[in-house]
């Protein structure tokens, strides 16, 4: 006897909070839902998860084992292996995993996050997410009152000036080969912030720790915490068979691939969610934009069984 074939209401390609969210208003909307998981969260190597309310400070693999626990009661299926491509099908999408198997699904949700990518500086990748840092708000609190250094970067000004906030101690390394305007430099001074015309080219350690930096003038500076901006990158490898693109982010700070106002592609069917969208959102914003999503594929999902519905209906009318 042939196996019938298991075809998901929706599959979702990435377990993140974006991911999971989605698939929690899924499941509790009686979806068969399956999330296909590398289990590489962007924020993986912090330590620590702020700025979301009622679970400050908790581990933020710690929230998705949470997220992936409170999932069980609703039916989703959590497969923990990496998506290698997508195609259309007859059920709507199959996916190709790197497991050997396939899932099928009538929706496909793309929850994959963002890759950092660091600038190749030696010895300062092993400190990311701990002392070498770029967002304030992640973990500003967690330097107040350090020796902060911003590297040069094009948020490096905004970056400079934001930090200020948190310490009085704030270093700008400024590439000699890049201009200050008379009105940044203006800016910097008012702020207290001291600028360095030299290149970082190492980060120097001790004990596990940020210790200070090494400069393209042959000195060395002390600094407790660096501050950087990352390239922001999306990865699409696993829908390249449907064509999904993504482009350039008009503030220069890397890729991420746009949507409409509901988190739809042009892709019918395909829908995204969280920082492969909006590389600038945080776990919780992430996590609303995945309920969000999840809610409108649910409402897609709901139109095509009514139409489909409604057309049963007329042809049993016109029969009688
Ligand atoms: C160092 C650091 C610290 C941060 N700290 C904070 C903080 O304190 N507070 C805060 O609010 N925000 C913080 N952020 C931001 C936070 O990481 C993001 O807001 C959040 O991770 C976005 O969620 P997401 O679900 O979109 O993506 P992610 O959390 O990155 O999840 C994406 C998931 O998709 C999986 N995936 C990717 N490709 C595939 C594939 N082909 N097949 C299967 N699975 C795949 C990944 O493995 C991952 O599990 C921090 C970011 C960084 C870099």
């Amino acid at each position: 006897m042939e196996m019938q074939e298991t075809v998901y209401d929706v599959a979702i390609i990435g377990g993140g909070a974006a991911g999971l969210s989605a698939a929690q208003a899924l499941g509790r909307s009686r979806r068969a839902v399956v999330v296909i998981d590398a289990g590489e969260p962007r924020n993986a190597p912090a330590a620590a998860m702020h700025n979301f309310l009622s679970r400050d400070g908790m581990n933020p693999l710690e929230l998705l084992e949470v997220g992936r626990a409170e999932l069980v009661k609703y039916g989703v299926e959590v497969i923990r292996t990496r998506a290698l491509d997508s195609r259309r099908s007859a059920a709507g999408f199959t996916i190709t995993l790197g497991n050997d198997t396939e899932v099928s699904a009538r929706r496909l949700i793309l929850a994959t996050g963002l890759k950092d990518q660091l600038p190749d500086i030696p010895g300062l990748a092993k400190h990311w997410g701990n002392d070498v840092l770029h967002c304030p708000f992640c973990h500003g609190w967690e330097v107040k009152d350090l020796r902060l250094g911003v590297i040069d970067s094009a948020m490096a000004m905004h970056q400079a000036q934001l930090f200020t906030q948190w310490s009085k101690n704030v270093t700008l390394f400024k590439d000699p080969n890049k201009v200050l305007s008379a009105q940044e430099r203006e800016q910097l001074e008012a702020l207290g912030v001291r600028v360095i015309e030299a290149v970082v080219t190492e980060v120097l350690s001790e004990d596990g720790f940020v210790q200070g930096v090494e400069l393209s003038d042959g000195t060395q500076c002390e600094v407790d915490a660096l501050v950087i901006l990352p390239n922001f990158d999306v990865d699409v490898s696993c829908v390249k068979s449907l064509g999904l693109v993504a482009q350039e982010h008009a503030s220069g700070i890397g890729r991420y691939v746009p949507v409409d106002d509901g988190g739809q592609t042009e892709i019918s069917g395909l829908w995204l969610a969280g920082n492969i969208v909006n590389p600038m959102a945080q776990v919780i914003m992430a996590a609303a934009d995945g309920l969000g999503v999840g809610t409108r594929v649910n409402a897609d999902l709901m139109q095509e069984e009514l139409a489909h519905k409604l057309s049963q209906l007329r042809l049993c009318k016109t029969a009688i």
